[in-house]
């Protein structure tokens, strides 16, 4: 399986090339080294600035690559094939600090920060998600309060992507009333700013070469101009670069999904039991009709959300759809992968079973699926 995509231009080709051989030759050799280590890898990240993976979507102008966002689709998911945390890193770079401002950032805030964003020469952070509140972030308890020309920030971000290798961070808080949609902002916070710091580092079942920490302020002193947008419209921003965010989760559990897959079909040919390849079992054959099935589906919704994305018409629906299926299918056909290989899948000798600990975070990770049937039966109920 070259690629699921009936259609795919020749320009997409050269973008599938480009993110698979730099994933060949810089990220494979390593992944197991950095899964065990839980080592996230800052200087791959200086590297794939330079490569523009880390401003896919960033305008030329502000130093990205310029592109949209089917090509980013394609990125994330080569990347994946070989590496989820990788892919999950340069996911939440692009679509979240990074997309945060090149969404809601006055012209002066995206020619300060993007630039760096996009050449890797700095790493993003995004923090909305705290200790209490996952799902429900709207009930969040970090608070910012105005004190002259500054805002003071206060409270802990958790399970936040980069949250110590990070330059800089997007922060959303509360400035106004709980459980107001309006009471909360966004805030440009730069590593280095008194009252900012790294807390515990998560470990984790998979994803482990992607770092996840708490970000903890402590009466955080914030200039008014690193505001982004109005102030009271963070939760709001917050919601429509989830949206974008979304697309690229799902490109991530596809791209896991079919290293899963690929790896599967090359051992389905080469293991024989019962004095033939495992291949021509109807029980294993079977299975891998599944999972080209399930991963060829996904791929539309995953590319069907990034058309209308480009297109700039409402996608909540069709993202929340996307994400919610890949990264499922992503659990089963991992959970597939595992079975195919036997007893062999469950060592850390072969590939799968990290693939399958690395799957399950698309079914958590910038929503779960849960709440992206929430998200799909409230829009589907509006139409
Ligand atoms: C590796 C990793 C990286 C992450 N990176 C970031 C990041 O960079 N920035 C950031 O802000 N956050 C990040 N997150 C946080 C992530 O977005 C949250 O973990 C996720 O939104 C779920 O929140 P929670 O973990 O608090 O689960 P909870 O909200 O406590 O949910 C627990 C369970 O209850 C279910 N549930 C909750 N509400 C409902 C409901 N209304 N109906 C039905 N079921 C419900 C959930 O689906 C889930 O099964 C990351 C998480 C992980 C694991």
């Amino acid at each position: 399986m070259k690629h699921m995509s009936p259609i795919e231009s020749e320009h997409l080709q050269m973008i599938r090339e480009s993110a698979k051989s730099f994933a060949e030759k810089h990220i494979r050799p390593h992944v197991m080294e950095w899964d065990e280590q839980q080592h996230f890898p800052k200087d791959l990240f200086h590297e794939m600035g330079k490569h523009g993976f880390l401003g896919v979507l960033v305008p030329n102008e502000y130093g990205g690559a310029g592109l949209g966002y089917q090509e980013y689709i394609t990125v994330i998911e080569e990347i994946a094939k070989v590496c989820g945390s990788i892919g999950l890193s340069v996911a939440a770079h692009n679509s979240l600090c990074t997309g945060h401002m090149l969404l809601f950032g006055n012209e002066q805030q995206k020619q300060q920060y993007l630039p760096k964003l996009a050449t890797g020469e700095w790493i993003g952070a995004w923090g909305l998600t705290e200790p209490n509140t996952g799902s429900d972030a709207i009930r969040m308890k970090c608070t910012a309060y105005l004190e002259s020309d500054h805002w003071i920030l206060n409270g802990t971000k958790t399970w936040i992507t980069h949250g110590k290798s990070s330059d800089v961070a997007v922060v959303i808080a509360r400035t106004g009333e709980l459980l107001d949609s309006r009471g909360m902002t966004a805030f440009v916070v730069e590593r280095g700013t008194p009252g900012f710091s790294a807390g515990k580092k998560e470990n984790k079942l998979g994803m482990r070469a992607s770092e996840t920490t708490e970000m903890i302020f402590d009466q955080c002193k914030i200039p008014k101009h690193q505001v982004l947008g109005l102030v009271g419209d963070g939760f709001v921003q917050a919601m429509k670069v989830l949206d974008g965010g979304r697309i690229s989760i799902a490109a991530l559990a596809l791209g896991i999904a079919k290293g899963a897959y690929q790896a599967s079909v090359q051992y389905a040919q080469e293991r024989e039991q019962f004095g033939q390849k495992i291949a021509q079992f109807q029980g294993i054959a079977f299975k891998l009709a599944d999972m080209a099935t399930k991963i060829e589906a996904a791929e539309l919704l995953t590319r069907q959300a990034g058309k209308m994305k480009d297109q700039h018409l409402k996608m909540t629906k069709q993202a929340a759809m996307a994400k919610y299926y890949a990264s499922e299918i992503s659990v089963a056909v991992a959970t597939d992968a595992v079975q195919i290989f036997g007893g062999y899948g469950y060592t850390k000798d072969f590939p799968v079973e990290k693939y399958y600990r690395d799957a399950k975070l698309c079914t958590i990770g910038e929503g779960t699926s849960e709440i992206q049937k929430l998200v799909i039966s409230r829009e589907a109920l509006k139409e």
